[in-house]
């Protein structure tokens, strides 16, 4: 008989909503709502119903994206909507409530079924508790006003136990865990997720695919996949499934041919073989070799950068010059800052889940 995960039964695909299409319109970037809203029926047609969003998410857009897409065209108790306290949009307890009215109207709801804690790590647990945010979730969720409340997570598994003993109402974590972070001394996916069993809490698996690296794979890892038959997302999907504490596993479709893959992988998601597991091991070992900037392309740093670096895209360039030496440079934009713009502020490396040494980095995308 199939398991069933915490609240969410057999359908453990998450529409997550920040890396959602994009197009140029009237000079500016916007989401494409159009396809989006294609994803979104696909999606529900398919019998998911899960969606993941935060205030921040697309330059602010991905609430709204959320409303017009999902909120206005489906009854509200027909899916699932998650968000964010983020620790970049509010200084005080004062300011929780006004931040958490604006996500309820950005959305077009009345209530949020999760609502998590985004993204603690020892500065952000530090000021959630100096703000009382706690508190003011638990309050919120007595209310009625969210239905669960949790964490994501990006820290040390002493840090997660920490939390958790300290904190036993979280209902639930939300972890980077994908087959590439599961031994990384950084990410510790695996060490977390044992943290998450001894405290009994569900895992929400976010970055399964590793923010596309586990898919934009160099030409030899790419081909010990592709001639087993499946697409790459299907191995870390299936991956990830694997796990009896996930939950849910959150994945940022940003088309319409990824939506169909991943529903055709989560359908069902199938144990991985032998054989399988050992092209992943060898993709891992490619993927390690190679020394590539361990980037996911999340997009926290960009509000915080004073020059406007597209951070991600600079390391992105960096990794295709590892694989390519005449990649070409990213077309700056004339209102954003070069690498060697940068004036090693550090306020990127702050709020990095990632941990990136950003501005030694900028140091070395200026000589490529
Ligand atoms: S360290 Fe450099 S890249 Fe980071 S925020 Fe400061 S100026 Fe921007
Ligand atoms: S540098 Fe860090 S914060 Fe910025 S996009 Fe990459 S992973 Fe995210």
């Amino acid at each position: 008989m199939a398991k069933k995960h915490w609240l969410f039964g057999e359908k453990r695909l998450a529409f997550g909503m920040m890396r959602l299409p994009m197009i140029e319109e009237n000079g500016a970037t916007q989401v494409d709502i159009q396809q989006t809203r294609q994803m979104v029926d696909l999606f529900m047609q398919a019998g998911f119903n899960y969606f993941d969003t935060a205030y921040g998410y697309l330059d602010k857009q991905s609430e709204h994206a959320v409303r017009e897409c999902v909120a206005e065209r489906y009854p509200r108790e027909s899916f699932w909507l998650t968000n964010k306290l983020s620790s970049p949009y509010f200084e005080t307890e004062a300011e929780i409530l006004p931040l958490f009215e604006k996500q309820l109207k950005n959305c077009g709801v009345e209530y949020f079924d999760l609502y998590l804690m985004h993204a603690l790590s020892r500065n952000y647990y530090s000021k959630m508790q100096a703000c009382n945010a706690f508190e003011v979730v638990r309050r919120l969720k007595k209310e009625g006003c969210v239905r669960h409340i949790g964490f994501s997570f990006h820290d040390t598994a002493e840090m997660l136990d920490q939390i958790l003993t300290e904190h036993p109402e979280m209902e639930f974590v939300q972890l980077q865990f994908n087959y590439l972070d599961m031994d990384d001394p950084k990410v510790q996916s695996r060490k977390c997720y044992e943290v998450c069993q001894k405290h009994d809490k569900p895992v929400l698996v976010m970055e399964p695919v590793r923010g596309g690296r586990l898919v934009n794979i160099p030409p030899n890892a790419g081909k010990l996949l592709d001639d087993l038959g499946q697409s790459r997302a299907n191995y870390a999907l299936r991956y990830v499934a694997g796990f009896d504490s996930v939950a849910m596993i959150l994945s940022g479709m940003s088309n319409l041919e990824q939506m169909k893959d991943n529903i055709n992988t989560m359908l069902c998601p199938k144990p991985l073989t032998q054989k399988e597991l050992a092209a992943m091991d060898e993709v891992v070992r490619i993927l390690r070799g190679e020394g590539a900037v361990d980037c996911t392309g999340c997009e926290y740093c960009l509000p915080e950068c004073p020059k406007n670096i597209p951070i991600p895209d600079v390391f992105t360039f960096m990794n295709e010059r590892l694989r390519k030496s005449n990649a070409p440079k990213p077309n700056f934009a004339k209102d954003q800052g070069k690498p060697e713009d940068c004036i090693a502020c550090n306020r990127c490396q702050k709020v990095c889940p990632q941990h990136l040494p950003i501005s030694r980095l900028m140091q070395k995308a200026k000589t490529l």
